[in-house]
């Protein structure tokens, strides 16, 4: 018994190391569909590239129409993601029991508090923790746009004055 436990803390602490990035492009998405759910909670899942979570996972089935988003639809569909986030609109950014129950199944958990800004998210790991994610500028590939020689302009400060914390 107390072996088992053991490696699955060694486990989970590998796989808590890989994501430490979101980018702005997807969390400035979470934050503005937080604010259209508002007075409700918005809910969903996570995709990640690498260690930067990049891709919003929104489940339609997802019933935000009571006062908390169901967890239990979320974890319906057994599909890879890296992890969640939902909205508080009582603005207190802290994980309810009912959450921390939730994030065991997700490396990372954000929740966003109203009045959904940049200032009003926290991340938080599996057991509940808080935990730092770097918010960064990514290029997301994408057939619409030439990608030759953006490198340089897609370097525009943005990471100085951005820390969500
Ligand atoms: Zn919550």
């Amino acid at each position: 018994m107390k072996l088992i436990l053991y490696h699955s803390i060694q486990i989970q602490f590998v796989i808590d190391m890989a994501v430490q990035k979101i980018a702005s492009d997807t969390l400035d998405f979470i934050l503005a569909s937080c604010k259209a759910s508002h007075p409700r909670e918005f809910g969903a899942l996570l995709e990640a590239d690498g260690d930067t979570i990049v891709n919003v996972i929104y489940l339609p089935g997802t019933d935000s129409t009571s006062r908390s988003v169901s967890f239990k639809t979320w974890m319906m569909p057994n599909m890879p993601h890296a992890g969640s986030v939902h909205s508080h609109p009582s603005g207190a950014v802290r994980p309810s029991e009912q959450d921390l129950i939730f994030f065991r199944t997700n490396e990372v958990n954000i929740i966003v508090g109203e009045p959904y800004t940049r200032e009003s998210w926290k991340a938080f790991d599996k057991g509940g923790n808080l935990t730092a994610l770097e918010v960064v500028d990514y290029e997301f590939d994408d057939d619409e746009f030439g990608d030759d020689g953006h490198d340089e302009d897609d370097i525009d400060g943005r990471f100085d004055d951005e820390d969500g914390f």
